[in-house]
């Protein structure tokens, strides 16, 4: 794939690596339909007018009634889930306070992810050269998925209080990391919220296109393009 960064450009002078976690490290979308059918059984086990009003579709719908109340924390997917919880569970007559064993159960699936092949032997050689921080508009928890001893720094969404490509996100990674945009490398899946956001902040960029997709041509390119993390990590280890 094309790499042809200018010279002052190269990510292989970036000290720090920025992680996307979600569809960067495994896919994402398995993992959430398999939490939300772990969550609906356990309620169905324990709190059953719940299953019994809400389909899957009403929860979403008032999940999204949520959403369009309160703009300020739609970043914020925990608030998000556990307030839908609570909604639910008062609307059928049982206590608010089982939205927390309930979100407990969604946040167990959510974290069994399959972490793609490449993923522990490139972060085995990385983490040894660079200040690694994960960058994430998700919920994952690096401990429970068996990440954490590679990750210097963790930074979310609903930490910040914004969402990437908000530029307080990239932010946060130099806040952080007390390291300047120039000498950080952000890696990501999605063009717009990983590759232009962190390009707008100053950033080099990486875009991982594990389904070798055409980059989306009204975006200006990033600087590495690779197929997968084992592809980054000899990229930037060769350079350097
Ligand atoms: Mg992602």
């Amino acid at each position: 794939m094309a790499t042809n960064p200018s010279p002052q450009r190269d990510p292989a002078n970036a000290t720090v690596l920025s992680l996307d976690l979600d569809d960067t490290l495994w896919d994402i979308t398995p993992v959430i339909i398999a939490a939300e059918r772990e969550l609906r059984a356990w309620l169905k086990r324990h709190c059953p007018r719940v299953v019994d009003r809400y389909s899957p579709h009403a929860a979403l719908a008032l999940r999204q009634r949520l959403v369009d109340a309160h703009p300020e924390l739609a970043h914020d997917l925990s608030w998000l889930r556990t307030r839908t919880l609570e909604h639910m569970l008062e609307d059928c007559g049982y206590a608010t306070s089982r939205a927390g064993e309930a979100f407990e159960v969604f946040c167990a699936a959510r974290n069994r992810v399959s972490l793609h092949a490449d993923v522990l032997p490139a972060l085995e050689s990385l983490h040894r050269r660079y200040t690694l921080v994960a960058l994430t508009n998700g919920t994952a928890d690096l401990e429970r998925v068996g990440l954490a001893r590679y990750f210097d720094h963790y930074v979310a969404a609903r930490d910040v209080g914004a969402a990437k490509p908000d530029q307080r996100m990239f932010a946060a990674v130099e806040a952080v990391t007390a390291r300047p945009a120039a000498e950080i490398l952000h890696i990501g899946d999605d063009p717009l919220c990983d590759v232009v956001g962190a390009s707008q902040a100053g950033m080099h960029t990486a875009w991982l296109n594990r389904r070798a997709e055409p980059w989306p041509g009204q975006h200006p390119p990033p600087d590495l393009h690779v197929e997968d993390m084992l592809a980054l990590a000899r990229r930037l280890l060769r350079a350097a």
